[in-house]
This record gives C-alpha cells, structure tokens and sequence, in this order.
C-alpha cells in the first residue's frame, strides 16, 4: 500500500513539474475559481454518483429525477405534475393544500416547491440572509472568434469568466444582482456584460441559450411549523458555487423522510421532527457561509487577488491556470 502511495505522490510530483497548460489531467470542479482535477479525485469512493458522462463528475437533474421518481413509484406515490400549489391551511388534526381548483388533504405536508416556495410562504416561516452581489450568467453561443476568450477560468476587472470552447461561457458580473430577473437576455446584452466583466470586445454570432442567477443566501427561520416542513431551495438557497444546492435538499429529504416515515406509522414521537431542522438547518448555515466566502473570493478588487495568489503558494495543487488574472 505504501509503495502504491509513494508510486501515485511521484506521479502527481512529475504532474506538477510541467507547466500547468501541458498537463493531462482536466479541471472537474472548482471551489472559488480555484480548480481540482479529475484525476485526483477518488470517483469510486462516491457509490451514489450518477455522472451524466462516463468523463465527467457532474450529474444532471433529469437523470437523478428519473431515478429518484421511479424509486418513489416503485414504493407507490403518486406524482401530479399539473398541480400548482395555491394555499395551505393546517390544524392540529392535518393541513389541506388548494391546487389548481382541487383541495388535498393530509396529515403533514412538506414544502420542497423551490427557492420561491409558496408553502413556505404561506405557512408564515421566514427567509431572511443575505442581497445578491452579482448576476452569473449561464450562455451558450457561436462566438465570431473563438479565440477571443482565454479557456478556463479567468479573473477578469469586472468579475470571473469561464470559458469552455467553442461556446461555454459562464460568468459572475458584480451589479448587485440587478440583471437577474429584470434584464432582456440578448445578444447585445450578454455581449455588454462580457465586455464588462471581461474588459475584452467579444462579438456572438448567435446567442442560443442564457440564463441568469444570483449568489442571494437566504434561510428559513424554521424548518417546522406545526405539520408544515419546508426541504430542499424551499429552505435555503444560494450560488451555486461549489455545486452544493441540490446534494444539500437531497440530504434534507434523507434525513426527513424516515423520521417523517416513523412518526407517520407511529413508531417514533413527533418531536422527533424537530430533529430535522436541528440537524439540518446548521448544514444549510454552514453552506451558506461557504458560497458567500466563494463569492468573496471571486470579487474583483483588492480583496480577491491576494487570496488567490496565497492559495497558489498554501496549495501547489492548485496551478496558475486555477487564477489566471487579467491587468
Ligand atoms: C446555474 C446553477 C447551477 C447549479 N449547479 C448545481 C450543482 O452543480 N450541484 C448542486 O448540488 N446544485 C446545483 N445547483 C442548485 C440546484 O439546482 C438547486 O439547489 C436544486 O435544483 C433545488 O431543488 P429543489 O427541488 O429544492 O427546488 P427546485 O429545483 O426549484 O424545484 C422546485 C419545484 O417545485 C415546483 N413548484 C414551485 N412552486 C410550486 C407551487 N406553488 N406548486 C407546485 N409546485 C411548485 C417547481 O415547478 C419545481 O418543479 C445549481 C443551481 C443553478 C442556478
């Protein structure tokens, strides 16, 4: 075993010894712009993965929905598709949701309908935190020079892009969130906003696909109200630095489900719910203080770039490539 570490340690030396630019090994993630490689990841020792692609870490929505939907299926829920939640009133007895005309009637009810969550709302639980710094842009295009952006990650005056050649881009432009939700997505816009954060003329062709979002952290003041629970955005969000949003609902449906389960089949008190949000909500704090510190990291100024480039000297794993910046 040991020889088999000190064989791996010589590898990753030799890695280290090439310019950053000529190594093999490809970015499979990033904590603040700052990349870890896909070899030096263990991917075996992550038994629930569903990689959407054999070369990839990342999982899509669709394919952890499918299996998450047949799993549910096979256990005998029902799933409605075509009802929006308009109202909920409970009592002690049960609470009753009003969807598209039809009233539901049920012993508990668990919120997880997003970020905007009209049963949170309705149920009186707050969601308080913190106002958004900056807009990220999600874009796919046809850029007319394909060499105008620098692949990978870029600290740029304006913000960080990243670009994925041929047309990838995603990028965090730092106007207070205004953009998100307000702005038209066009051509011309997402060209003015890479000009702004990049401080480079980038002409698009065609633009195929934008969407935006924000680095807002909000979190609900309780996860329980009588036989009210909230899970998943309903609950907390954040950026998605870091990519951690939907394993932080999965992780609240896990640990709310069987208790949720044997207090239904009356094996276990009631209060044994409000374990969920002691055990639950301080995850969400603590992921909420690590996407803001990500977006700290990322902000243009005086404040990022030193930590950056201490990151380079703590951690050698981390190449230049990582925190390449622009004058
Ligand atoms: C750009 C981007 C990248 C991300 N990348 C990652 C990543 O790499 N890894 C990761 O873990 N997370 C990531 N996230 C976060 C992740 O997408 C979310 O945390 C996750 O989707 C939240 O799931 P949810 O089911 O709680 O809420 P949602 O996905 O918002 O689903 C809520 C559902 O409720 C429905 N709904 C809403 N209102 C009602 C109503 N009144 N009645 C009935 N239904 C309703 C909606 O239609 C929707 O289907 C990313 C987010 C963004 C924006």
């Amino acid at each position: 075993m040991l020889d088999a570490l000190k064989e791996a340690a010589a590898d990753r030396a030799a890695k280290g010894s090439i310019h950053p630019e000529q190594q093999q090994h490809r970015a499979g993630g990033h904590s603040a712009g700052i990349d870890f490689f896909f070899d030096e990841v263990e991917a075996a020792a992550w038994p629930c993965a569903v990689a959407a692609k054999m070369d990839s870490f990342a999982a899509d929505i669709a394919t952890i929905e499918t299996v998450l939907a047949g799993r549910a299926k096979a256990l005998g829920a029902e799933i409605r598709r075509d009802a929006k939640v308009e109202s909920v009133a409970q009592s002690d007895l049960g609470v009753t949701v009003f969807a598209n005309g039809e009233r539901y009637h049920g012993r508990w009810l668990v919120g997880c309908d997003g970020g905007r969550s009209t049963v949170r709302k309705m149920s009186g639980i707050g969601f308080a935190g913190t106002d958004p710094e900056f807009t990220g842009y999600s874009v796919e295009a046809t850029l007319a020079d394909t060499t105008t952006l620098t692949p990978g990650r870029n600290l740029a005056p304006g913000g960080v892009f990243i670009s994925a050649p041929p047309g990838t881009i995603w990028m965090a432009d730092f106007d207070c969130g205004v953009a998100h939700r307000t702005a038209a997505l066009t051509r011309v816009h997402v060209e003015a906003v890479l000009k702004n954060v990049s401080g480079i003329d980038v002409v698009l062709k065609t633009l195929q696909f934008a969407s935006t979002w924000t680095d807002r952290a909000q979190l609900a003041s309780e996860y329980r109200r009588g036989r009210v629970l909230v899970a998943g955005d309903a609950a907390h969000v954040h950026s998605p630095l870091g990519g951690q949003g939907l394993d932080l609902g999965l992780g609240d449906a896990m640990n709310l489900g069987r208790k949720l389960a044997a207090v239904k089949r009356g094996n276990a008190p009631v209060d044994l719910l409000d374990s969920y949000e002691w055990e639950r909500q301080p995850v969400a704090a603590a992921i909420l203080n690590w996407s803001r510190a990500q977006g700290a990291l990322i902000r243009p100024g005086y404040r990022a770039s030193p930590i950056l480039r201490g990151c380079r000297i703590q951690a050698p794993r981390f190449p230049a490539r990582a925190i390449r910046e622009h004058p």
